[in-house]
């Protein structure tokens, strides 16, 4: 070959090409947001201000939903809590007639013991009642792996044994109820390969009752839960004059060391660094990827008439993406909900809950006081923000429910000081065909994950990066982008074969 410098130009760029098409998937990249999920996206989209308008206006009907009210006897027909609970019963019977009977529609009634101590909310066994539907996983490989929704369908007013009087609960947390219920209604029509359960609880104003009847239930039958969202209230609050209420903006609130950690085992994730990688809050982390693909600005067009002098009805208006803000607690100040229900059995949960509440509008009875409006009532629910945060929970779950079981056992080895990282996994149970690790990282005061490597199909990765200096998360992934929750690895001391002489060190540092 004659060398040129019109030769070497084409070279350069053929190289330059090829460099441009090489897969990145084997290099460090910054972590972009998952391709869409054609099949997602048309799911959300199916989700229905007025439909959930309805369902918030069908449970406010029931007048005073605590779950004292279920052991009464002299209310109107078509009140209380029992009342609700049949309802909710009927509409998942409803959306399952839809898709063919795909969901399994369950009720889990129980008898709480009544609660001892000053603080007790129950005085006297009291019937409850769970309602819940199963869109069973299509892969039997995976049909084990389930991931939750759920909300509460109890409410209460200013007097928490009150059974008789308004407790309209369209907010706290009729509202958390709906997105259960148009989740089911838009992802049953999906066949992703593991499970999504549907859930609607009481007595979470009696103190978690129902959520954590729910929570010992999915223990003691084995369900592998890997993630519950609990939504309470996620109305977007209204109130006239509310300034402050931010309706692009949703909290996600979750654990850092888990509820269930004992003192020795807190004690090493401190010692690790890993106060702030528990399962919830890498559920957390996934759940603002995701909302990074699917919830994406909403553009406004003119919807009818052309302004005069204009040839075209062409004005476009963007409102910042609805987005997921990750709060690094387990709750607000004062307050609990029914993901600790799911923490405390060891389960991966978090809490989502509108930006700013409005506390004239919860817990309070329905009065006017000096002209201000008291009560929990459906004019300060915003349909369309409960929607966004359907969708972001809808998202979620069939996001998680395509994906592969997270990675198991993942650890890094430990044998030696070094400046690089090792990282071992195995698969999870029904891995399937085409699907793919990923090694995701951050710096140690990033709250998200920054960065990524794809591992190809090995269960195991070398890199030059200083496991001393940022976080590493593992995860699967299939074909098609879905993306598993990262699993933070635990270290590992390999076999004493596995160690180089050269490199063995001491087995603590002198300094
Ligand atoms: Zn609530």
């Amino acid at each position: 070959m004659i060398v040129t410098p019109g030769s070497v130009l084409r070279s350069l760029r053929a190289a330059s090409v090829v460099l441009l098409l090489a897969p990145l998937a084997n290099c460090q990249q910054p972590i972009a947001p998952a391709p869409s999920d054609p099949a997602i996206a048309a799911a959300l989209a199916q989700v229905s201000p007025d439909r959930i308008h309805a369902t918030i206006e069908k449970l406010v009907s029931f007048n005073n939903r605590s779950t004292l009210s279920s052991m009464e006897t002299d209310l109107k027909t078509g009140t209380g809590v029992s009342a609700a609970a049949d309802w909710i019963e009927s509409e998942f019977k409803r959306i399952s007639a839809d898709c063919g009977n795909c969901l399994e529609v369950r009720r889990d009634d129980f008898i709480e013991p009544p609660q001892t101590g000053p603080a007790s909310r129950i005085l006297k066994p009291t019937k409850l009642t769970n309602v819940y539907a199963i869109l069973r996983g299509s892969d039997p490989a995976q049909a084990n792996r389930m991931v939750l929704v759920t909300g509460h369908y109890d409410s209460r007013n200013s007097d928490n044994f009150n059974t008789h009087d308004p407790a309209p609960g369209a907010n706290d947390d009729a509202s958390g109820v709906a997105v259960s219920i148009e989740s089911a209604r838009v992802l049953s029509k999906l066949k992703p390969p593991s499970s999504i359960v549907f859930v609607a609880v009481a007595g979470e104003e009696q103190g978690l009752n129902g959520s954590r009847h729910l929570a010992q239930l999915a223990k003691s039958q084995g369900w592998q839960l890997e993630a519950v969202l609990n939504n309470d209230i996620v109305g977007g609050d209204t109130t006239p004059g509310e300034t402050m209420e931010d309706k692009t903006a949703v909290r996600v609130f979750s654990e850092g060391i888990p509820a269930t950690a004992t003192p020795e085992q807190a004690r090493t994730l401190t010692n690790l660094g890993a106060e702030n990688d528990s399962s919830s809050r890498e559920l957390a982390r996934s759940m603002a990827e995701i909302a990074s693909t699917y919830m994406v600005p909403q553009i406004h067009r003119a919807a009818q008439g052309t302004p005069p002098g204009r040839p075209h009805s062409n004005l476009v208006q963007t409102t910042p993406a609805f987005h997921p803000v990750l709060i690094f607690r387990r709750d607000r100040y004062l307050r609990g909900g029914d993901h600790t229900s799911f923490n405390a059995e060891g389960f991966t949960a978090v809490r989502i809950t509108e930006w700013r509440e409005n506390f004239d509008h919860q817990h309070q009875n329905v009065r006017v006081e000096n002209g201000k409006q008291f009560g929990d009532l459906i004019q300060y629910v915003d349909m369309n923000y409960v929607a966004n945060v359907a969708r972001f929970n809808a998202a979620t779950l069939a996001t998680l429910a395509f994906a592969p079981g997270v990675p198991q056992n993942v650890r890094v080895e430990t044998a030696s000081l070094d400046n690089d990282t090792q990282l071992t996994w195995s698969a999870p149970t029904g891995m399937p065909a085409g699907a793919t690790y990923e090694v995701v990282w951050r710096a140690t005061e990033d709250p998200n994950w920054t960065m990524m490597q794809s591992a190809g199909t090995d269960t195991r990765i070398k890199l030059p990066i200083s496991k001393d200096n940022v976080v590493f998360g593992v995860r699967t992934v299939d074909s098609a982008g879905h993306r598993s929750i990262a699993v933070f690895p635990m270290p590992r001391r390999p076999p004493r074969s596995f160690i180089q002489p050269a490199q063995t060190q001491p087995s603590s540092p002198k300094n």
